[in-house]
Order: C-alpha cells, then structure tokens, then sequence
C-alpha cells in the first residue's frame, strides 16, 4: 500500500513530479544522459537552473532587483549567511523568536552583529505567534520564521517596519501570496515544499549587499552566487531538477493562489476536526497562530496515544508523530499532500472517537 506521507521533511512530493524525477535518473528528456551524470555547466543543466529560476521569479512575482539563487548548506547555512552578509558589528538586527529555528539564527547573528529580540514565545513554549509588539527604529533587518515547522505556527500577518524582512520561508515557502517587496531576503531549504533535500532557495534583494565591513570568503557571498548564476561551484543538480519539476506543479495547481486554496481547505478540515473531536486537542489555540502546514495536536487523554498512533498506521497515515520537544502529533499537509490525504487522517479521527 503507497503510504500517505505527513513527514515534516523531508515530505511529500506530488506523485506526477516522483515519476518524471525517476525517468530522469534514467534518461534526461531523451538526451541518452541520467540528470545524475551530466555536467552542471551542460546545456541541458543550463535549461533547468533558467527554467528554474524564472518559475520562481514568476510565482512570486520577483522582479530584476532581486537575485534567485540555489545553494546549498540548507536552512542552517542561512542562519549566519544572511548575518553575516547583511550586519556590521555595530549594527542591530530584530530577531522574533518563534520556535527552535528563529533560536538557531539567533544564536548565529550574534557571531556577526547586535541582535535584538522584538518579540519571543518561548515562555509558553513557543505555542503561539506574538502579536502586539512594536519593532524599534533602526534596525539593519528583521528576521522571522514564516512558518515553525515543530511548533505548528505561522505567521499571518507581517511586522510593521520599514526595515527589510529577512524569512526563513523553509517550511511554507510557495504555499500561499506573500507581499514580496517587504522581504530583503528570503531563504527555504527545499526539502518540504519544493523538492528533495540538498538545495536551498535563497531570494535576496541585491541593493542590501556590499555593505558589510568584513571580508567574506567567495563560497559565503551571495554577490559571488549572483554572479556565478549559481554555478560559481558544482550547485546540487538534481535536487534543482526535482525543484524545478515541483515548480512546474505548482504553476499547473494555479501558482500561489491556486496553493493558498488548496492549503486553507486542508488545514480547515484538519483543524476543525481537532476541534470538534473530543478525543483531540490541538497544541496551538487560534487561527491567528495556527499553521496551515505543520497540524499539531495531542489527545486529550494521554493514555490514548499510542492507540491513535497505532490506528493512524494502519490506514497508511505515515510521519504523525510529533516533535519531540512537543509530543503529540503533527500531520505536515504541505503544499503536495491531497485533500483525500487529510480526507483520510479525519476519516481515521472519527472512527477513533
Ligand atoms: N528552518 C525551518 C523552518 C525548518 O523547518 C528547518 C528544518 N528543515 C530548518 C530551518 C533547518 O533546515 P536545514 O536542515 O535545511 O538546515
């Protein structure tokens, strides 16, 4: 029986873009060659980085002021990529402390700057977005995590600043609209929404570049990627592939908009469930926190975990266990997971109750 994967990440892909992947292995369209061997300065490899970076320029709306890189070093790298490219020592970022994510790029920006904390959940467990803050004057950026991936929040609305926004988008990136002229730089590691592990998108506004004192070494400089058009080394070539066949899904779903319908009409059903089910409760409390990619919650009665777990399996929900540092469960319904996927997990849910 083919699983239904709720894995936080690496996560599922659409079925179409699995099968176009594993012909690729083979043959790439034709050319006699695996997308495995062939150089990354190919032309063939050539037409994906282009096809690949104009899909995301598209489905965005990103225009020439911006560069669209594919790295790699995952999310992680970004952590001090972005500091240290962008933050002097005398300088101060903001930094929203959302979840054990925002916590590691904290601690990283402070190897290269002044970090001020604007906002933190972290008392409560980090079980909601803050709101109510106000962010201070002067600040080089303001970084966020768009969406926490172990805590099952997201943000819904933006902080209120003129300085730029830098997202860690890793896990929601492509799920819905964003207003993208409020964002200095943007960074998701592929391996939820976009494609396998190994690459990572980096969307950064070049006007914020060349201004920090240090000197940066070539493989850390966004400047050297933007020129090198991701190719300045040898960039991860399948994953890119892969990403760019999931691209080329989304744009076919209706691009951002059609993924923003599909993704509110799953969480909907999930939630609600939680909701309405006494055996249920969901670990975050409103919509204004909730997070329309990673669904946690925990049984009402403890006791009964290992059960659902258990019942949960046997209908082929696979990866629901929950971040260890909350418990529970955690279905990740992001942007390649069915309704019928979600259909099922409430299926399981009700006969449980
Ligand atoms: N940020 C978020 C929001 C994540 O969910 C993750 C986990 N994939 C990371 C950063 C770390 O990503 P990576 O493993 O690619 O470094």
């Amino acid at each position: 029986m083919k699983k239904i994967n709720f894995s936080a990440g690496p996560a599922i892909l659409p079925a179409s873009v699995l099968t176009q992947a594993a012909a690729a292995v083979e043959n790439l369209d034709g050319s006699g060659l695996s997308i495995l061997e062939i150089s990354h300065r190919s032309d063939a490899f050539d037409a994906v980085l282009v096809e690949a970076e104009q899909l995301v320029r598209e489905l965005l709306n990103v225009g020439d002021e911006y560069g669209v890189l594919f790295l790699s070093g995952g999310a992680s790298t970004q952590f001090f990529f972005t500091a240290m490219n962008l933050l002097n020592p005398e300088e101060t970022a903001g930094y929203l402390d959302t979840g054990s994510w925002s916590a590691k790029a904290i601690k990283e920006a402070k190897n290269f700057g002044k970090v001020n904390i604007i906002a933190s959940s972290k008392e409560s467990n980090y079980d909601h977005i803050p709101r109510g803050y106000t962010v201070p004057d002067g600040l080089k950026y303001v970084h966020l995590t768009s969406n926490n991936t172990i805590f099952g929040t997201q943000f819904k609305e933006w902080p209120e600043t003129d300085a730029p926004l830098v997202a860690d988008m890793s896990s929601d990136i492509f799920s819905r609209r964003i207003p993208l002229e409020k964002f200095g730089i943007i960074y998701a590691g592929a391996q939820k929404n976009l494609g396998p592990a190994g690459a990572t998108l980096v969307i950064v506004r070049k006007d914020l570049l060349g201004k920090v004192n240090r000197t940066l070494p070539s493989m850390l400089d966004y400047r050297v990627h933007i020129d090198g058009g991701s190719t300045y080394n040898t960039p991860p070539v399948y994953p890119i592939y892969v990403m760019m066949l999931t691209l080329r899904w989304i744009k076919a779903q209706g691009g951002l908009e059609g993924m923003e319908k599909h993704n509110e009409r799953k969480a909907k059903l999930l939630y609600e469930e939680i909701d309405r089910n006494p055996k249920f409760r969901g670990t975050v409390a409103d919509d204004f926190s909730r997070s329309q990619m990673n669904v946690t919650f925990v049984c009402t009665d403890e006791a009964d975990t290992a059960a659902f777990q258990a019942a949960a399996e046997a209908a082929g929900c696979d990866g629901i266990t929950g971040h260890r540092s909350v418990g529970g469960f955690r279905a990740s319904i992001y942007n390649s997971m069915p309704y019928e996927g979600v259909e099922t997990l409430v299926r399981v849910m009700r006969e449980f109750e």
